[in-house]
């Protein structure tokens, strides 16, 4: 049985087997989370993520996929990024975005992950809309069959928090 617990905070403060990170195709570090992660997790994941871009991530990681790294100095042994869907008012797909949970869940079971922590993945930059991506972020979780047995959703902040608390409880 998976449980799925939620935080108001910063996901790199978080004490777990695997983070997952907010990242974009290239790997190769960005804004929000991917930012912090890179900035407080230090070189190490950089390192890495350099390493799989010159390996079997040449064209970089694709939408709705995940791939771990090391987390360097963060309280984790791995992180996992995953890159999700930009958001489109014109129409958006959300089994991109239910992608992302799916497969950072395989990676974690992969590597025997326990504890993972989920940003809300696609609702900074790339724009999608917090109650739904909550919706799917929440029942994409619960489809899955994995043998990690907490999924900790980590919201930045207050209003985040309370729509995925509402699909919580
Ligand atoms: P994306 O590019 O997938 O939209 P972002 O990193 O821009 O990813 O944002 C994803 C979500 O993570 C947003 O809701 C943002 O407010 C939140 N966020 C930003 N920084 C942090 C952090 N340090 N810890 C947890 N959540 C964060």
């Amino acid at each position: 049985m998976t449980t799925i617990t939620i935080v108001q905070g910063d996901i790199t403060r978080q004490s777990v087997d695997a983070i997952v990170n907010a990242a974009n195709s290239s790997l190769l570090g960005g804004g929000g989370v991917d930012g912090a992660i890179h900035r407080r997790g230090g070189p190490a994941i950089l390192a890495d993520c350099r390493r799989l871009r010159a390996s079997h991530y040449g064209k970089g990681l694709a939408t709705g996929r995940a791939v771990a790294t090391t987390a360097g100095e963060l309280d984790a042994r791995w992180v996992i990024h995953t890159v999700g869907p930009v958001y489109q008012a014109s129409g958006s797909d959300p089994s991109l975005l239910a992608s992302c949970y799916r497969a950072s869940l395989e990676v974690a079971d992969e590597l025997g992950a326990r504890t993972v922590a989920f940003p809300a993945v696609s609702t900074g930059v790339y724009g999608w809309p917090m109650a739904d991506a909550a919706r799917i972020a929440v029942e994409a979780v619960r489809a899955a069959r994995t043998a990690v047995e907490e999924v900790r959703f980590v919201l930045f902040d207050d209003k985040a928090y309370q729509v995925f608390a509402e699909l919580i409880h």
